[in-house]
């Protein structure tokens, strides 16, 4: 069956050690599914893309089966840095290159839906996952910083967004006092949350809206039939439609879609709480993300703790003292911290595609995929899933949109791609370290 990441790096049905698991709002688990059920639709994979698709088509008045390897919110949608990004992982003024003008357009627009779904689906189901607004972007060089400040007026004069602040290098170290940053732009529409809570509030209202949710169960094949027969540990979905909502550990499932999308892997360490020495890292409760092509993240936590992502690694296994690796990049951006107590450490696997464009597919005339969001998964896989849940209604219009983005396969086929891609990226990575 090829690549599979579901066992390689967790206990099997256990949330990582994570900070979020530690502060989670956890769930009752659901049975594992025994026997055969039937459903209108079937979703396989209970993160944000499954959840979103798995309510919304509830919601519609589907008989919706969602099936999970481990627990809800296992995967990359519990883990994460937990940022909101506006728009598209791709910047509009490279997706203008890429798509054209008109679909940029209506990309940027989907963009700036997926945010205002995922606010509205908080505010809906009153889910409880400290959303609070402002993603600030810096710069590690002055050229980068001129960009930003030329990417802000663009997004202003073609798209009418008016919600980013430009930071001159002032500006920014009364942000954020790392050495580091020369300059920025705070996104007040951007917004971060507790990720792993979004996730499982979405799994509550899923469960409310009538989805029955199953854990701790795998789904080893999919025959593409009308209906699909879905066979997993010890039991069997037949639906008339499939929804793929696998993401970085989707393995062999589907050819297309492994030929497309990559998994790797990114790390987040939590600090011990900071106390009053938090102000040295950021000043306003808002998150970072900054310019190096190994992206640093990082925000305060609840009780004032350095939730720090960032280091690279791209072998399949996450190393073994995930703490040693992050304390790399942390200390760099913030050398006082270079002795700090690491209280929780975790890996997380999410996927990417070649363009870092997200891979939305009909892998079959009753069978659809998302994934491969790049990063950029808490707003686009949420979104994805509603995109669907409506395809599968027969409203294709959204769906179609991100179906047509030009998203081929990895070169080296899914045995090689990952050593060439390790090769890339430690020589980005390098450029990075040497400043060029
Ligand atoms: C460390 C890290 C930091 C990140 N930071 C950010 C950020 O700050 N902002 C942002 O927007 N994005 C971020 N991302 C990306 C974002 O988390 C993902 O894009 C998003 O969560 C993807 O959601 P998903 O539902 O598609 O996948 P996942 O959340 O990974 O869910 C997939 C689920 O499918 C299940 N599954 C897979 N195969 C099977 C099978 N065969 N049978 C049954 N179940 C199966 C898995 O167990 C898993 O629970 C980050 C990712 C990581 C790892």
């Amino acid at each position: 069956m090829g690549l599979n990441l579901l066992y390689s790096n967790d206990q099997r049905g256990k949330y990582p050690p994570s900070w979020y698991a530690a502060t989670a709002r956890e769930l009752e688990p659901f049975a594992p599914l025994r026997g055969e059920v039937k459903a209108d639709v079937c979703v396989i994979g209970a993160g944000y893309t499954g959840l979103s698709a798995a309510l919304h088509l509830a919601e519609a008045g589907m008989r919706v089966v969602l099936v999970e390897a481990h627990r809800v919110g296992f995967g990359a949608s519990g883990r994460n840095g937990g940022q909101l990004g506006s728009g598209q992982r791709v910047t509009q003024d490279d997706l203008e290159t890429m798509v054209g003008d008109p679909d940029a357009e209506k990309l940027w627009h989907l963009g700036e839906d997926a945010k205002a779904l995922v606010k509205d689906l908080i505010a809906r189901h009153g889910i409880d996952c400290e959303l609070k607004p402002g993603v600030a972007w810096t710069a590690t060089d002055v050229g980068d910083a001129r960009h930003l400040v030329e990417y802000a007026e663009h997004l202003d004069a073609r798209y009418g967004y008016q919600y980013l602040e430009v930071l001159d290098q002032a500006g920014c170290q009364a942000l954020c006092p790392s050495p580091v940053y020369k300059g920025g732009i705070l996104d007040h529409d951007a917004a971060h949350l507790h990720p792993l809570n979004f996730a499982l509030g979405l799994a509550r209202a899923a469960r409310g809206a009538g989805v029955q949710i199953y854990e701790n169960t795998q789904v080893h094949h999919v025959e593409e039939h009308q209906p699909a027969v879905v066979r997993t540990d010890k039991g069997r979905v037949v639906a008339d439609h499939v929804v793929f909502a696998c993401n970085g550990y989707m393995g062999g499932l589907n050819r297309k879609v492994a030929a497309r999308v990559m998994p790797i892997n990114n790390f987040i360490a939590a600090t011990e709480p900071l106390g009053a020495e938090a102000e040295r890292v950021l000043t306003r409760d808002v998150a970072v993300a900054d310019s190096y092509f190994v992206v640093n993240y990082f925000r305060l936590s609840a009780d004032k703790r350095l939730l720090f992502g960032g280091g690279e690694s791209y072998g399949y296994r996450f190393p073994s003292d995930v703490a040693a690796l992050v304390r790399k990049p942390m200390s760099q951006i913030f050398p006082h911290l270079r002795d700090v107590r690491i209280d929780y450490a975790w890996g997380g696997t999410l996927a990417i595609t070649m363009k870092r464009l997200p891979y939305l597919a009909r892998v079959a005339p009753n069978i659809l995929s998302a994934s491969g969001y790049s990063g950029h998964g808490v707003g686009t896989a949420t979104h994805a899933g509603q995109l669907m849940a409506l395809a599968i209604r027969g409203e294709t219009d959204g769906f179609e949109t991100m179906a047509r983005l030009p998203v081929g396969p990895f070169p080296g086929g899914p045995t090689f791609r990952s050593p060439l891609l390790a090769l890339a990226m430690s020589w980005y990575a390098m450029r990075d370290r040497l400043g060029v």
